[in-house]
């Protein structure tokens, strides 16, 4: 059993599979109109964190994460009928799905650069249409929902649990809280959308018993999670400004079309400010892991490690000289492991088997990871383990901390297949002699930290700081 803070039961809570054998978990998922930022990836490596201290306690995890590629809309643009994939392939230039394509390789690179195991599935809402268009149908039979002009409400008032998670129960909520235009077509202003009308102008829409149309985000998770998980699974993962509305919807969706509790357990990451403030682009402090690899931190397991520096439901600020201290500390460690690495045991060790009884009790109560990086601090320092044992606990360990302690400290870290593609293409502009297309794809590595360099053999692409570009 892992205890974690459950934020439905608001209290830390042990977590077992209902079945015994497979926990089932599900991870609101990137939206795959532009990269990841940080206090995504923080987000990610959270459920990565619980998923694998279920692994090292011996308990099979089934995963789902969705691929939100049908336009996330907040709740204002999906009002104004705009919709973000669009917005972007309006600045990009490119199709939609060419633009959820992109960014759902990246996202998949990302999670690769952070060790983040990848799920046994990523459903694409696009794909799952049909069962979020049965649902909506569902909640219309059990009276939880209501059409108006091709769109389609869930009429809050119907489900008396609307507020449990979150607190916002329906005589708390103000006319205005979604900060959206009045819509006279609702009930109530609580209610929410769970099928909207295109309008003409919508690109993405599909067809429905209500009309052409396209799915609010909220029911994409509710559909995606009970086709792959059943409608009744373990756990349910995401950051706290998911907590309102997107869970609270979420709930009030599931719940509504099968009468009983469809997620046994609710965990949700803190915010992540970065140099003390929010992140936001015009701050100048919205960092994804390209932006930190141009700026010369291109170990994405320095950011892991900085993020294991804090546990998930606190905040955290992240700062650049702290990302400086976490490489530094990486390097270190990679270099004592591998000079202990195959020296021999001393048996028995009950000083080794006393630190890992530690080791898993900080994991399994509430994910401690700041408690368990002091613990590796502990056992490099200490002497009464000899190098062979410190070795092999630490490698043990790092089923749980992902920080490939065990890597060359030396070695420079892998060149991202983004990167290996763009110098592939880099190539074959050189080879067709346009010089414009192969400096464009140079300054486009340089922005993912790795330089080229022609050489007789080929080009040889490496990690190295670009040129600052303040
Ligand atoms: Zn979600």
């Amino acid at each position: 059993m892992i205890a974690v803070y459950d934020t439905m039961a608001r209290a830390v809570t042990g977590v077992r599979p209902a079945d015994a054998r497979t926990l089932t978990m599900y991870t609101c998922g990137p939206t795959v109109y532009r990269y990841a930022h940080i206090g995504n990836l923080r987000t990610f490596l959270m459920a990565d964190l619980v998923r694998r201290a279920f692994e090292y306690a011996g308990v099979e995890v089934r995963q789902v994460q969705n691929i939100t590629d049908v336009g996330h809309m907040t709740d204002e643009l999906f009002d104004r009928g705009e919709d973000k994939m669009l917005v972007a392939a309006g600045i990009e230039n490119r199709s939609p799905k060419e633009i959820a394509d992109y960014y759902t390789a990246a996202f998949l690179e990302d999670v690769r650069a952070m060790n983040i195991r990848p799920a046994a599935d990523y459903p694409r809402a696009s794909e799952y249409v049909p069962q979020m268009i049965k649902l909506v149908a569902r909640l219309l039979e059990r009276g939880h929902a209501y059409e108006r002009d091709g769109t389609v409400y869930f009429d809050v008032r119907s489900f008396p649990g609307y507020g449990r998670l979150s607190g916002n129960t329906i005589d708390r909520l103000r006319p205005d809280h979604r900060k959206e235009i009045a819509d006279p077509n609702k009930r109530h202003h609580a209610d929410f959308v769970l099928w909207m009308r295109a309008g003409p102008d919508r690109a993405i829409r599909f067809p429905s018993p209500w009309g052409e149309g396209y799915p609010g985000w909220h029911i994409e998770c509710s559909a995606m999670s009970m086709a792959l998980l059943g409608e009744s699974f373990d756990l349910h993962t995401g950051g706290v400004d998911n907590i309102f509305p997107h869970h609270e919807d979420e709930i009030a969706q599931s719940e509504g079309a099968t009468g009983h509790r469809v997620v046994r357990h609710w965990l949700h990451g803190e915010h992540l400010l970065a140099e003390g403030r929010k992140m936001s682009k015009s701050a100048g402090n919205f960092y994804d892991l390209r932006d930190l690899a141009a700026r010369g931190h291109g170990e994405p397991l320095a950011v892991r490690l900085l993020f294991l520096q804090c546990r998930y439901r606190a905040q955290m600020n992240f700062t650049m000289d702290a990302l400086g201290a976490a490489e530094r500390a990486l390097t270190r460690w990679r270099r004592l492991v591998a000079g202990w690495t195959g020296a021999p045991l001393a048996s028995p060790s009950h000083a080794a088997a006393a630190y890992e009884d530690r080791f898993r009790a900080l994991i399994a109560g509430d994910l401690d990871t700041p408690a368990t990086i002091a613990l590796v601090s502990e056992v490099v320092a200490s002497a009464d383990l000899g190098p062979g044992d410190k070795a092999a606990l630490l490698a043990r360990w790092d089923a749980v901390l992902g920080l490939d302690l065990a890597r060359d400290a030396d070695a420079s870290p892998p060149i991202p297949a983004e990167a290996l593609e763009l110098v592939a293409r880099r190539e074959e502009a050189r080879l067709r002699r346009d010089w414009a297309e192969a400096d464009g794809i140079r300054r486009r590595l340089a922005e993912l930290g790795v330089q080229v360099e022609d050489t007789p053999e080929g080009p040889k692409p490496r990690r190295g700081a670009a040129p600052t570009t303040a």
